[in-house]
């Protein structure tokens, strides 16, 4: 454990809260999909003194002095996180993951264009075109559900939908998604429905009867240039979300949205183990221009260098093959909780996992998400209610919970934890032997807690 006794001396209130919160996350169990527990070095450099200096600009290219420094961390951030992903241009700057998502959207997107992104109750995340939010308010977004029978994403359906809409900007990824996303799948899809737009355009011309156009300054331009211009005015973008799987797509345990996307963004905080923040990633120089402009000064002022610091740290553990042994670790224990929540009679939607996420629908058992929520954390396991697919419960209470096993394999957790942690949460659904049974449950947790602690060097 980091030693804050340094805050206890000038603060003693704020001291305290941070070590009561230490002691909750060290007593409890986190399943909680989006977090993870970052290595005491990732901690450190967010601590930084990298923290009091302001660069706003990109490495070279400031509007202050002294950044020397700090663009020589920048780089090694952009550096590490490209060969980390395989990819040639990265922006490390998003604060997070929805800051990330409101830069592509706003690098690529005329406010009334349409977007399309998964619903949140089919998995997506709220920046993916949901009402309440910016992508939700200043575009026109359509939003995809999963397939009503399978709950897993129907490309059949989708490219009727890409096709039928033609959306500016498509976008896969997101929140509570257990399968595999095929990006090379949605890439073809978009492929063909751009290249339909293209020759729709071209035949136009061509049925125009004139031999040839003129631009503005009179340049003759034959009809495949200005079919290609005028389609790469309203083509549809392909935009990847993968905060989730970040982790699985460093490790190829997951397929990389790379090849496939014309721009990908994601968290480094979940699977990926880093600070808090967000990345965008893409193979295109044009599009990473729109980007670093869309970044600063489009939506953020000064980077938060102490957190790029961390990204770095953070990239440059994810490229250790300790990394990948880790992440190997996270996807066998999710499925092996799947398979012992299977057992318990859960309905484990879709029927397991490929990643390090489950989703339960509680329908079956009688309880709603927002009760085995608070009856778990009465235990000291920690998970979030979800809504499941076509849910018939308000987002207040919900007929799901998700749960994630990247913060728990990183205390070391195994599958003889992830049975344990099966049969609790199914003793948790009993209501009629709940209250008799939960000081039990709880100490079995705490044996659990004691055995892993959150951080080695426990004093
Ligand atoms: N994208 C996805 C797929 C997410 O699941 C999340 C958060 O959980 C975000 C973006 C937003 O990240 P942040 O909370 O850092 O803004």
């Amino acid at each position: 454990m980091i030693d804050f006794s340094r805050i206890e001396q000038t603060d003693k209130e704020v001291y305290d809260l941070i070590i009561e919160e230490y002691n909750r996350q060290q007593n409890e169990l986190e399943l909680i999909a989006s977090e993870n527990r970052q290595s005491e070095s990732v901690l450190l450099a967010q601590a930084s003194y990298h923290s009091l200096k302001y660069a706003e600009g990109y490495p070279s290219k400031r509007y202050y002095g002294g950044c020397e420094v700090i663009d020589k961390t920048e780089q090694l951030a952009i550096d590490r996180c490209c060969k980390l992903f395989n990819c040639n241009y990265a922006n490390v700057q998003p604060h997070s993951g929805a800051q990330a998502n409101m830069a592509v959207q706003f690098a690529i997107l005329e406010p009334g264009d349409t977007i399309m992104g998964m619903s949140l109750n089919s998995g997506g995340h709220l920046t993916h075109g949901a009402k309440p939010t910016f992508s939700g308010k200043n575009y026109k977004s359509i939003q995809y559900e999963v397939n009503s029978e399978t709950y897993e994403i129907d490309y059949n359906e989708l490219e009727e939908w890409i096709s039928l809409y033609k959306p500016r900007l498509f976008i896969a990824g997101a929140s509570a998604y257990p399968r595999e996303i095929n990006f090379k799948k949605i890439r073809e899809i978009i492929d063909k429905v751009n290249n339909e737009t293209y020759n729709g355009i071209y035949n136009y011309y061509v049925n125009s009867g004139a031999d040839c156009y003129e631009d503005e300054s009179g340049n003759k331009i034959s009809f495949t240039e200005i079919a290609k211009k005028d389609t790469d005015k309203v083509k549809t973008y392909f935009m990847v979300d993968m905060a989730h799987i970040a982790g699985l797509v460093a490790t190829g345990l997951h397929q990389s949205p790379i090849p496939y996307a014309d721009v990908v963004t994601s968290t480094t905080h979940k699977t990926l183990r880093g600070p808090r923040g967000g990345i965008i990633l893409t193979n295109s120089e044009e599009m990473i221009k729109k980007i670093n402009k869309a970044v600063f000064p489009g939506i953020q002022g000064g980077p938060l260098e102490n957190i790029i610091a961390a990204k770095a740290v953070c990239f440059g553990e994810a490229l250790k093959p300790e990394f990948k042994e880790y992440m190997q670790k996270v996807v066998n224990n999710c499925k092996a909780l799947a398979n012992s929540l299977i057992n318990y009679n859960f309905n484990v939607l879709t029927g397991g996992t490929d990643n390090h996420l489950i989703l339960l629908d509680l329908r079956n058992k009688g309880i709603t998400g927002k009760e085995l929520e608070a009856r778990l954390e009465e235990v000291g396991i920690i998970v979030n209610k979800n809504a499941v697919p076509f849910d018939t419960e308000n987002k207040a209470t919900t007929s799901g919970i998700r749960l994630g096993t990247a913060a728990i394999t990183s205390r070391g957790l195994g599958s003889e934890e992830m049975r344990i942690i099966a049969s609790i949460i199914d003793e948790c659904c009993h209501s009629d032997t709940f209250e008799e049974m939960k000081e039990k449950l709880r100490e079995t947790v705490q044996q659990i807690c004691n055995k892993f602690p959150l951080y080695k060097e426990v004093n």
